[in-house]
């Protein structure tokens, strides 16, 4: 089910479970800023999910919010993640849900990474 990305952040939200380590993941990437892992019902041969480790619901609060530090960090952290898995030659996508209309379904940031096939449209019409 889509949340609304405007609520406060619930600490018990599946990512928020990988991060502390209460459920596995398959790790990719980590630094201070991000974690990154493998997409448990993958769309495309490579499509991973980066997250920062703050406690943040959408893109919405994070760029609010976060410090220029933390907001630096994760970008950073995002395109490392895009490069060390050989995306960016032949390309990639980057998509964030937000909210019911964005279809995001767990409460905690997070940016998808697809890749590894032609792509395709932006959306589906
Ligand atoms: P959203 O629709 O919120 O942008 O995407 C959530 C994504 O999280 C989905 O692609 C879904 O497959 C993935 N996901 C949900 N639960 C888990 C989980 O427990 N582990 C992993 N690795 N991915 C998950």
């Amino acid at each position: 089910m889509p949340i609304d990305a405007t609520l406060p952040y619930d600490d018990q939200n599946v990512f928020a479970k990988i991060l502390r380590g209460e459920i596995p993941s398959k790790k990719v990437y980590e630094d201070d800023w991000a974690f990154a892992f493998h997409d448990i019902n993958p769309q495309a041969p490579v499509h991973i999910l980066v997250i920062p480790k703050g406690a943040w619901v959408s893109w919405d609060d994070f760029s609010e919010r976060a410090s220029a530090e933390e907001i630096a960090g994760f970008v950073r952290a995002v395109g490392q993640v895009a490069r060390d898995n050989g995306l960016v030659v032949p390309g990639f996508r980057l998509l964030a849900n937000i909210g019911p209309h964005g279809h995001q379904e767990v409460p905690h940031l997070h940016v998808h990474l697809f890749g590894g096939r032609p792509l395709g449209a932006m959306l589906a019409r």
